[in-house]
């Protein structure tokens, strides 16, 4: 029986690691829940899981007075101060499916007692992957990615010696625009952009992948969490979604993983580590797929890719910087306020403004990361 924490329990990620563990209750006990605004929802799976502490901020008082109330019956339940409290109260494993920079510091208190962190939260790792890895090495804990991507390369190199590692291939379905011609991306609304054709996720995640700014945040992620180079991380676009990523060694061979496209998968692979769930997706049928298809991808079409690429040569002034940017970008453009092509022409103006910091200490981050907002909204973002 493992002990498992989730923040971030109400989001997309949250939602489906709930799910896995609901089929083998025998397996796991959740100890610790939390959620940003969806009260109503973390409500239900306090209810349902039964968690020893929660925490929720909330978005208004009032909000978390009657989830007190509601706890204060249930009188089992302790509501922590804080994230980084609730990472910090013993689990085997803690899910960070937090989205953006708010899930640093608890990423920081897990792996400082030591403890596992299975971390979908991306923008963590784009602005401080570098100590996060540091601190598992140092403490002893271990870093299991949930992104598909990255959970398909750790798969492919297990058993294999880093050394051997020549290259590192992101697979990307191409996102929500693939097929739009970059003549109409001004015109394109957040319900084009939202509508991925392969994967359901958060808002944030799929407008990202729409201008591909996803994938060149997972360029860093990959740079960071495997410590390998930007220059030896390529990517490339298979619409299929089939092969999760691969991994190039220096004899030229390839290791591929490959499934039904579906998060479960990396969701029970750091549940379960080492071990394998049954049927954690419906079974692959080659014969049924037929034919799996790669294009390189257009780096004019989609200029967030090569920004990301800069951002990770310049080190992590850069990354914080115009991480938190998108941030910032991606919110607006979902409130009409900015076009989507705004978004790569404001990523570069922060980029140019912060490039020269490079790399910095994990407490400079939060004070970057809110000087690049300040900025992103100084810029015209209304
Ligand atoms: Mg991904």
């Amino acid at each position: 029986m493992k002990t498992v924490t989730i923040l971030g329990s109400t989001g997309a990620v949250g939602v489906q690691v709930l799910n896995s563990i609901a089929k083998h209750p025998d397996r796991f006990k959740v100890v610790g829940l939390s959620a940003y605004s969806n009260e109503n929802l973390l409500r239900q799976q306090i209810t349902k899981f039964n968690p020893t502490h929660y925490y929720f901020p909330g978005g208004a008082v009032e909000v978390q007075s009657s989830l007190f109330d509601f706890l204060e019956d249930e009188k089992n339940t302790k509501c922590l101060g804080s994230l980084e409290e609730l990472a910090e109260i013993p689990a085997d494993i803690v899910v960070s499916a937090v989205s953006g920079i708010a899930g640093l510091w608890s990423a920081v208190a897990v792996l400082k007692r030591g403890g596992t962190l299975a971390i979908a939260n991306k923008e963590s790792i784009v602005a401080a992957g570098r100590h996060l890895k540091a601190l598992e090495k140092k403490y002893g804990g271990k870093i299991i990615p949930l992104d598909t991507e990255h959970s398909a390369i750790a798969s492919c190199l297990e058993g294999e010696n880093d050394k051997y590692i020549k290259k590192l291939i992101l697979t990307a379905s191409g996102g929500a625009l693939r097929d739009v011609p970059k003549s109409q991306f001004a015109k394109v609304t957040p319900e084009q952009a939202l509508s991925h054709p392969v994967w359901k996720m958060g808002k944030k995640i799929t407008i990202d992948s729409a201008t591909l700014f996803n994938k060149g945040l997972e360029i860093i992620e990959a740079m960071h969490l495997f410590e390998v180079p930007e220059n030896k991380i390529d990517v490339v676009i298979h619409r299929e979604s089939i092969i999760h990523s691969l991994v190039e060694f220096s004899d030229n061979s390839m290791k591929a993983l490959l499934s039904t496209p579906n998060i479960t998968l990396s969701i029970d692979r750091a549940l379960y580590y080492p071990e394998k769930n049954t049927n954690s997706v419906s079974s692959l049928s080659l014969t049924e797929v037929g034919s799996l298809t790669f294009e390189a991808p257009d780096y004019d079409k989609f200029p967030c890719l090569s920004i990301a690429r800069e951002m990770a040569k310049k080190g992590d002034g850069a990354c914080i910087a115009v991480s938190a940017a998108d941030e910032v970008l991606v919110e607006q453009y979902l409130k009409y306020k900015i076009k989507l092509t705004d978004i790569p022409t404001k990523l570069e103006k922060v980029l140019s403004k912060f490039e020269k910091i490079g790399n910095v200490n994990l407490d400079d981050v939060t004070r970057i990361d809110t000087e690049a907002r300040k900025y992103t909204y100084s810029i015209g973002a209304k």
